[in-house]
């Protein structure tokens, strides 16, 4: 056996230092434990499995769930001297080739390691191969954003290749997704090894902020952002939306799933090698992206969950340098936003510095002052006017009969509320989230006023 250090030296060049847990995860894995690795997108998850079977002098088995991610990965080992292969539709070698010890990485889709025929060329194959490695290991859980159903049954594979050591790696942080991992794939047992990095992305400058109303100025505030930064990726929420914005953003090229897959192809090798700097896509356009110089990710809309958020911008910045984030909600999709808080990374989030909720410079600061300015007014009332009129007194204009009731309420606005202020979305936001509802005050005008839900109250309390 090699050491690790001479192979990354030997292969990847004499100036190479691992980096993070890289290091202590393949030592694990070479002293034959199972190892599970969340490393954020861009932490150089590759390394972890490329490098033990070549120091052990065995084979390495990687399952991935893109043809084009594992083509990449394999031509950029084939040029460095390394003997890889790919079996599954885009197939370099036979099955039975790539397990006689001519290769030293074999790279698979899950459906084909899990062929009955496969399963006992790996059996038979068991004493040459020093690791089955999962990446893209969220794949495997119903509770990740990718689920697989083969990915879900690769569990199976270990019982045929029982002594050989796994290796799970995910950029995917939530608990549930891990143990999820875990128990599918036999990893519960004192001989594991769980390296976690930090969720943070310390170059990644993420904002928030709302959505012109008019697409122009948000097509013209993109263009010059992305003429700054460089390297542009526009995430919208649907494939209509992708070409509609394609259509409005001149130099731009597109990804969805609806687009002919040539031209999805044709227009992926434009952005990577920035024959287009401008990419507007789905989420179709996601696992496996290598470009490491996207220097902005901007997000008209908010995506569906807080995962898919993180990793559509964890796309900007995987060369280190400073990169820029910026979502534009609208007052529909708002409702989510709510959802941006550490809750969700065990706090990994906080005082990062970097964002805008840190370095307090843009409008999410703002928006707590009005939320809270709409809250006070709301509770003010007492369930009794309607929303206009709350809006009304939170904007701290006079209204003779409300301005009376506050007084007696003993409640008054502050200074006066920011110009331009979208009473309605934040009204929308402050609904949608579940701070305010609304409740029939008389069922013969069909009237009903807002006023706070008990979360509401506790959120006016802590703002
Ligand atoms: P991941 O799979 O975690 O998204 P990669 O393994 O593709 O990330 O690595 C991201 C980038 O970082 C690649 O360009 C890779 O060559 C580089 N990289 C990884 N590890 C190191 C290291 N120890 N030193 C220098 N560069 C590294």
């Amino acid at each position: 056996m090699e050491s690790a250090k001479t192979i990354l030296h030997r292969y990847w060049g004499p100036d190479w230092e691992f980096r993070g847990c890289q290091s202590k995860a393949i030592e694990a894995l070479m002293n034959g434990n199972d190892v599970l690795v969340v490393m954020t997108t861009g932490g150089g998850k590759s390394l972890i499995l490329q490098i033990p079977p070549l120091a052990m002098g065995k084979i390495g088995i990687v399952v991935s769930p893109l043809i084009s991610l594992m083509q990449d990965q394999v031509q950029g080992l084939l040029d460095r001297g390394i003997r890889a292969c790919l079996l599954g539709s885009a197939q370099t070698s036979s099955d039975s080739e790539a397990l006689d010890g001519s290769h030293d990485i074999v790279y698979a889709s899950p459906e084909h390691l899990l062929s009955q025929e496969m399963l006992e060329r790996l059996r038979e194959a068991k004493d040459k191969i020093g690791l089955i490695a999962v990446d893209e290991a969220h794949c495997i859980s119903e509770w990740g954003h990718d689920y697989r159903t083969a990915y879900g049954k690769l569990g199976k594979i270990r019982s045929y290749i029982p002594s050989v050591p796994c290796l799970a790696v995910t950029a995917t942080a939530t608990g549930r997704v891990r143990s999820d991992i875990l128990k599918k794939m036999n990893m519960f047992h004192e001989n594991l090894f769980v390296f976690r990095t930090q969720v943070r992305r310390d170059n990644l400058c993420l904002s928030a902020c709302p959505r012109p109303e008019e697409d122009l100025d948000l097509c013209k505030a993109i263009l010059q952002r992305a003429e700054d930064l460089g390297p542009t990726i526009v995430y919208v929420m649907t494939t209509k939306q992708a070409d509609y914005f394609h259509s409005m953003l001149p130099g731009s090229v597109c990804y969805h799933a609806k687009l002919d897959p040539q031209v999805r192809a044709a227009s992926h090798r434009a952005f990577i090698t920035n024959q287009s700097t401008l990419l507007v896509a789905t989420v179709a356009y996601g696992m496996g992206i290598d470009k490491p110089d996207v220097r902005f990710v901007c997000n008209i809309g908010t995506p569906a969950t807080l995962e898919a958020y993180y990793q559509q911008a964890g796309r900007a910045g995987r060369d280190g340098c400073i990169s820029e984030c910026i979502l534009y909600w609208a007052g529909s999709d708002v409702a989510t936003i709510d959802s941006f808080q550490s809750r969700h990374f065990s706090g990994d989030l906080v005082d990062c510095g970097m964002c805008d909720v840190c370095t307090m410079v843009s409008e999410t600061r703002v928006l707590e002052s009005v939320h809270r300015r709409l809250l006070t007014s709301i509770h003010t009332l007492g369930g009794r006017f309607g929303m206009s009129k709350a809006i009304l007194l939170a904007s701290g204009r006079k209204c003779t009969p409300l301005w009376l009731h506050a007084k007696h309420m003993q409640v008054q606005q502050e200074a006066p509320a920011p110009k331009n202020t979208d009473w309605a979305s934040i009204a929308g936001f402050l609904v949608g989230s579940g701070l305010v509802e609304y409740k029939t005050v008389d069922a013969q005008r069909s009237f009903s006023a807002p006023r706070l839900t008990p979360r509401g109250l506790s959120k006016l309390r802590a703002l």
